[in-house]
């Protein structure tokens, strides 16, 4: 008999019944709707975009921790597995729900009026309409705080001005939830694409996060509502909150794309001979399997361990760090030794691992770099910050 490495953990028996029948729920979906195409949309960089979110929405995942608004309500470690599932198809469509969930309808839900929510919320979980969330500026990834996009009053009226740079789901979105300085600090703003003076061109030639739309957005001039502003949050805390939401699903999440990665090595090993063995008969290739899997099991664990406390509403964004750092690091790790074990068949796309190990350069910088990351947990442990 043989266990797959999250077996050998017993992981399931930290999961409660509903848990593990969402999980079961998201993974078919997965397995019927996503799997199937992946190949395809990845070699061609391009997905179905508006027909897969509606059918997220469909399946509830679409802000499913959220309350109220037509959003699910379920507890953030359901949707932390949720995002490992769809991980462990690809790194781009857990990045499309991560956005949608996480960064705008977390923003509109956390910052935004009534008014907003009402607008947007149920639209959104439903699939209906898709969101995309504009920080990140060409001069300004990893300090946001130098962003250059003004948001300056003309009367009762916003006007916006600025580019944004690598924005996921940017040229799909139906509403864009836009940061900018104003004489009063950096506010946010819930921006409808189809405003004139917006525009989204799609950032073409990636090798990673290929089945994901990311784009620039251009603001030139656009005119909004007093009422687009989110009224209460000013400076760094509200695009902060929204982005410790979406590192937290990237702490279940990388660890779908390396459990990928493990069990097809896992299969291949056992399935190929060499020198008339199969090779995970080799001892070095075992391992290979057997540090992996640690590696799988140790950041599984430490995910469901920032779940139980972010349910219990005491995980700080520092600890929020701790799974990003580590998980993304060790699902890279993986993917990568994985593509060893498969020799020149892991290079294809008749494959998933180079797929995901190239998805995983992405996830490795956004939502803050691995560096960021470090230095974040350096400032707790030393009190100085190295970075501002
Ligand atoms: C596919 C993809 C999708 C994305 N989606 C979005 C999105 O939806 N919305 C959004 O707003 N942004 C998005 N981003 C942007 C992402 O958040 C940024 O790329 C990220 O914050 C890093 O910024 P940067 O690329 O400008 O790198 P830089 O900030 O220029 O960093 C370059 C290097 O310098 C290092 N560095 C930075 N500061 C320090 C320091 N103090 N000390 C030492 N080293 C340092 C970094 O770790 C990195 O290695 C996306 C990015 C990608 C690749």
């Amino acid at each position: 008999m043989t266990r797959t490495p999250l077996e050998l953990f017993d992981i399931d028996s930290l999961l409660s019944e509903e848990e593990i029948a969402m999980r079961d729920t998201v993974r078919s979906f997965v397995d019927a709707r996503l799997r199937p195409g992946l190949a395809d949309w990845y070699e061609e960089a391009s997905i179905p975009a508006r027909e897969l979110t509606r059918e997220l929405g469909g399946l509830g995942v679409l802000g499913m921790h959220l309350e109220g608004y037509g959003c699910a309500g379920t507890s953030a470690t359901a949707y932390g597995l949720a995002c490992l599932e769809l991980e462990a198809a690809d790194s781009g469509l857990r990045s499309l729900v991560s956005v949608q969930g996480s960064l705008a309808m977390y923003a509109i839900h956390r910052w935004g009026s009534e008014e907003h929510k009402d607008a947007w919320l149920p639209r959104m979980a439903a699939g209906e309409a898709i969101g995309c969330f504009g920080l990140t500026e060409p001069d300004f990834g990893s300090n946001p705080a130098g962003m250059r996009t003004r948001a300056v009053r003309d009367g009762d009226a916003w006007v916006l001005t600025g580019t944004k740079m690598w924005i996921t789901n940017g040229s799909v979105a139906d509403v864009a939830v836009v940061w900018a300085q104003t004489d009063d600090g950096i506010r946010g703003f819930v921006v409808p694409t189809d405003s004139a003076g917006f525009a989204a061109p799609e950032i073409k030639r990636k090798m990673s996060l290929r089945a994901s739309v990311t784009s620039e957005l251009v603001l030139d001039g656009v005119r909004l509502p007093a009422s687009a502003a989110f009224p209460e949050v000013r400076g760094l805390r509200g695009p902060l909150s929204c982005l410790s939401e979406a590192r937290f699903g990237i702490v279940f999440g990388a660890l779908g794309a390396a459990r990928d990665c493990l069990e097809t090595a896992i299969a291949y090993a056992r399935e190929r001979e060499i020198f008339d063995q199969p090779l995970a008969a080799y001892q070095l290739t075992q391992a290979k399997l057997a540090d992996m899997s640690l590696e799988l099991g140790k950041g599984m664990l430490l995910a469901l361990h920032l779940g139980r406390l972010k349910d219990a509403g005491r995980l700080e964004p520092d600890q929020v760090s701790l799974g990003k750092l580590n998980n993304v690091r060790e699902a890279i790790a993986i993917a990568r030794e994985c593509r060893t074990i498969l020799g020149a068949a892991g290079i294809t796309l008749e494959y998933p691992i180079m797929r995901h190990a190239n998805n995983l350069e992405s996830v490795l910088t956004y939502e803050g770099t691995s560096e960021v990351h470090q230095l974040v947990i350096g400032r707790a442990l030393t009190g100085e910050s190295a970075f501002r």
